[in-house]
């Protein structure tokens, strides 16, 4: 999508740090950190949010699931805990209308969220 901050990250319009990427996903560091690890997970496709995906995109999100916790392994965070939070429209916090699931850790989480 031509004005999306993602799609721009992924196509390399737009610098990132990177921290993986495969043919179907990559993760890069946020921003704007909110925790001591805050990595997004975001799709190479455009996807507005999860209710734009489609049953034939469930291997997709099986996926990112999977590397989000490999990642913590590799990051030594996986046995303290970590969280992954993907957001849905204006209403839950949804800021980037490209899909995007973040890996939170480092810190004691409070439940529920804020
Ligand atoms: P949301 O609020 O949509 O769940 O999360 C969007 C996240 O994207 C926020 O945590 C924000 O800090 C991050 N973000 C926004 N713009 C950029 C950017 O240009 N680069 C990076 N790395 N992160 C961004
Ligand atoms: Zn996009």
């Amino acid at each position: 999508m031509e004005d999306c901050i993602f799609c721009k990250i992924v196509d390399g319009r737009l610098p990132a740090k990177k921290v993986y990427e495969d043919e179907l996903i990559i993760a890069i560091e946020d921003i704007s950190p909110v925790a001591p690890v805050h990595l997004l997970l975001i799709p190479k496709r455009h996807f507005v949010n999860s209710l734009d995906m489609q049953v034939s995109d469930r291997e997709l999100v099986g996926h990112i699931f999977l590397v989000a916790a490999e990642i913590a392994r590799s990051k030594g965070i996986a046995e303290n805990g970590f969280r992954i939070v993907n957001n849905n429209n204006a209403g839950a916090g949804q800021s980037v209308f490209h899909i995007h699931f973040h890996l939170l850790a480092g810190r004691t989480f409070t439940w529920p969220p804020g």
